[in-house]
């Protein structure tokens, strides 16, 4: 067996075009602020990115740049003014934040209306209740990937490797809402790899470079792998070891090429139904 190669980039660019003309039959441009604090280079080329990819979608795009010593207090003041505007109807603060900032106080300061990050306790708390909310962006993208794969998720048995609050526990969370019978693994399971074995779909988010397997994945099971590790020689690589599970899955993402591009289409799908809910 050949896994389907499931191409991010494709479905990115689909999804990114539908976002356009959403928009463009709206009587307002949705509009992103997205705030960045100090001058980590990761952050900056993430946050160029989403700028470029809503301009690109006819979303209107703001980047806060704040210098690294911003103290909690002048950044909460931003988010403040941020939540105020009804001109904004998504805010995304870039994660990392410089170790003085308590990260989970800026986050719970966003209104949750505009929260298109989706990282709110409101909006993780009603996303575990089953509700229909501004879902984090690289679980939904997740989802649109098991969707494209044509996956069904029904009494499927699921495996979510990685239990972290922006991308295990959502996409277990939202595979359990689409009736799917979840296994969160992390650090501390027992033989992950019997647990891999016996699922239908694997989710891969551990950011452990190619962890999972040829032999952990069962005949045509459904390969998400989330992780993105650079590696000796500058490659990236996935948490799943590709190559090897090619010959095993049914259908896998690849790593640079699958979840990441799809991760920031759904941002801006997010901000366009923040905008829809609110105005
Ligand atoms: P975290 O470091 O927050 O969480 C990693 C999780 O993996 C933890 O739950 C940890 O378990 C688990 N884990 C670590 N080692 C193992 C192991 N050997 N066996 C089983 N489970 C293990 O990572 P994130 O969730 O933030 O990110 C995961 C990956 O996804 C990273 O590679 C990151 O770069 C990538 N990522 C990609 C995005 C995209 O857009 N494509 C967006 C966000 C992240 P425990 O809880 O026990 O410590």
């Amino acid at each position: 067996m050949t896994a389907r190669i499931l191409d991010g980039r494709a479905l990115a660019a689909a999804l990114r075009a539908d976002v356009a003309a959403r928009a463009a039959s709206l009587a307002y441009r949705p509009k992103l602020a997205v705030v960045l604090v100090g001058d980590n280079p990761a952050s900056a080329v993430y946050v160029s990115a989403k700028d470029r990819a809503a301009r690109e979608a006819r979303l209107d795009a703001q980047t806060i740049r704040l210098p690294a010593e911003t103290t909690q207090a002048a950044l909460t003041d931003v988010v403040g003014a941020l939540n105020a505007d009804p001109h904004v109807d998504g805010i995304l603060v870039q994660l990392p934040l410089p170790p003085h900032v308590e990260s989970r106080a800026v986050l719970e300061a966003i209104d949750p209306a505009k929260d298109v990050d989706g990282f709110h306790p409101i909006n993780a708390g009603r996303l575990a209740d089953g509700q229909d909310v501004l879902t984090p962006c690289t679980p939904r993208a997740v989802m649109k990937l098991l969707a494209a794969a044509g996956a069904a998720l029904s009494g499927a048995r699921a495996v979510v490797i990685g239990r972290s609050a922006i991308v295990g526990r959502p996409v277990a969370g939202l595979l359990t809402a689409a009736h799917a019978t979840v296994t969160l693994a992390h650090s501390r399971t027992l033989d992950l790899a019997h647990e891999c074995r016996r699922a239908g779909i694997v989710v891969a988010a551990t950011g452990r470079p190619e962890m999972v397997r040829g032999d952990w994945v069962a005949p045509g099971a459904v390969v998400i792998d989330v992780g993105i590790n650079r590696v000796a020689g500058g490659r990236l690589v996935g948490d799943v070891a590709y190559d090897e599970c090619l010959g095993h899955a049914g259908a896998i993402t690849p790593v640079p090429g699958g979840v990441g591009p799809m991760t920031i289409a759904c941002l801006l799908e997010n901000t366009l139904l923040a905008a829809e809910r609110r105005r």
